[in-house]
């Protein structure tokens, strides 16, 4: 047996207002006055001089606004490495990604392939990477995902949907000023913070749980039956509270797995481009097989905040995408093994899988 070896984020500030400090952060980073910041903006910000304003531009540093409508592709991270690559004559300094977990994924991996030659999809899977990445900073807008913390980033290439799972992914530096949260859209706000209440689900219940997954799990459990089921928070003990959440629920999948609504989702995705939160929340709507507290949990939390899922997404389809689907989900084997055990293989079918799918 051999325990993971986690690298972490190397340097962590937290509080309200805090994104003021990142001036002062990146100072000592500056390589010199050719290597620029590049800074990859979420573009529902492209008109928001509350944040726009405080994002601290010298030399030849350039903002790039990313639309988060779709989630992150290889050929996306490519072509973004292409353009600094080819617009500037010495590696930028450091790439700074302030966004959800769109563009803190794409801010990971633009980082990692300005160093290592190729393209993203060469290293989509676990610890391909073998120079470190530019210095990169992560500044979530949006609480949940736990892409702030974690050692992947997640991509869609021509082939599969996959992390790049390294080393050199996690950030060196993260910023966590849940004021930054404050406009996000009420759905978005319930379908990001339910990723971070199912990664606790699915960790918690899941046959690779250890202690410290579990201290992780259940902290950011208790956080968030608090924000979603609770009545005594104001707005902003919310945001704090539902960014430590996604903290520590990322934590807690770091040292163990996310498991069936994860599997399932990531078909939804390939096929549909259903994204992640709100594709892990269809498909966990009908996991009471599988994890029956955290489902009866999930739908309280729905029901409170009157929150309506898409139906019906899988009516139309046919076997043939049934089947990609189906083939996507199979292929997160550490995902299956964690959620069922070592004989999962025997348990899970491709008719209990397509079942599933019909009823989303
Ligand atoms: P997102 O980044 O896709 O953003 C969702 C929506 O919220 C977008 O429309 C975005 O513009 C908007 N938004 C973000 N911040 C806002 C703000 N402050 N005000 C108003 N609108 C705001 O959402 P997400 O759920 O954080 O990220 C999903 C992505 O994260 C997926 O691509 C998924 O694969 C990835 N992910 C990565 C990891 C990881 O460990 N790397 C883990 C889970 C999910
Ligand atoms: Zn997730």
């Amino acid at each position: 047996m051999s325990y993971k070896n986690y690298p972490m984020v190397s340097r962590i500030v937290f509080g309200r207002g805090s994104f003021d400090q990142l001036g002062d952060i990146l100072l000592p980073k500056r390589v010199n006055q050719r290597a620029p910041f590049v800074y990859l903006v979420d573009d529902v910000f492209q008109n928001n001089q509350w944040i726009n304003s405080r994002i601290p531009l010298a030399y030849k540093d350039i903002i790039i606004f990313v639309s988060a409508d779709e989630e992150p592709k290889t050929s996306q991270v490519d072509a973004l490495v292409e353009k600094i690559i080819l617009d500037f004559s010495e590696l930028p300094s450091g790439i700074i990604g302030i966004g959800g977990g769109t563009v803190l994924d794409l801010a990971k991996a633009v980082s990692i392939l300005l160093t290592n030659p190729g393209e993203a999809k060469d290293y989509q899977g676990w610890d391909l990477v073998k120079s470190p990445a530019i210095y990169h900073v992560g500044i979530p807008t949006i609480s949940g995902t736990g892409a702030e913390v974690s050692r992947t980033t997640v991509l869609t290439g021509p082939d599969r949907k996959l992390g790049i799972n390294s080393d050199y992914t996690p950030f060196d530096q993260v910023i966590l000023d849940p004021e930054l949260t404050k406009d996000v859209p009420k759905s978005q706000w319930f379908y990001t913070g339910m990723d971070c209440f199912i990664h606790c689900i699915e960790s918690l219940n899941g046959t690779y749980l250890n202690a410290f997954s579990q201290s992780y799990g259940e902290k950011a459990f208790q956080l968030c039956q608090e924000i979603f089921l609770e009545d005594h928070l104001t707005k902003e003990e919310a945001e704090d509270k539902l960014m430590m959440a996604s903290w520590h629920g990322g934590m807690s999948i770091a040292y163990s797995q996310v498991g069936v609504a994860h599997a399932l989702s990531y078909g939804l995705s390939y096929l549909l481009g259903t994204k992640h939160g709100i594709g892990n929340c269809i498909v966990f709507n009908h996991l009471e097989d599988y994890y029956p507290e955290g489902v009866r949990v999930f739908k309280q939390m729905m029901e409170k905040h009157e929150i309506e899922l898409p139906k019906g997404i899988c009516a139309e389809l046919e076997d043939h995408q049934f089947d990609i689907m189906i083939d996507v989900a199979l292929s997160l084997e550490p995902l299956w093994e964690n959620a069922i055990g070592s004989k999962w293989k025997a348990i899970i079918t491709r008719e209990k899988l397509k079942a599933l799918y019909q009823k989303m």
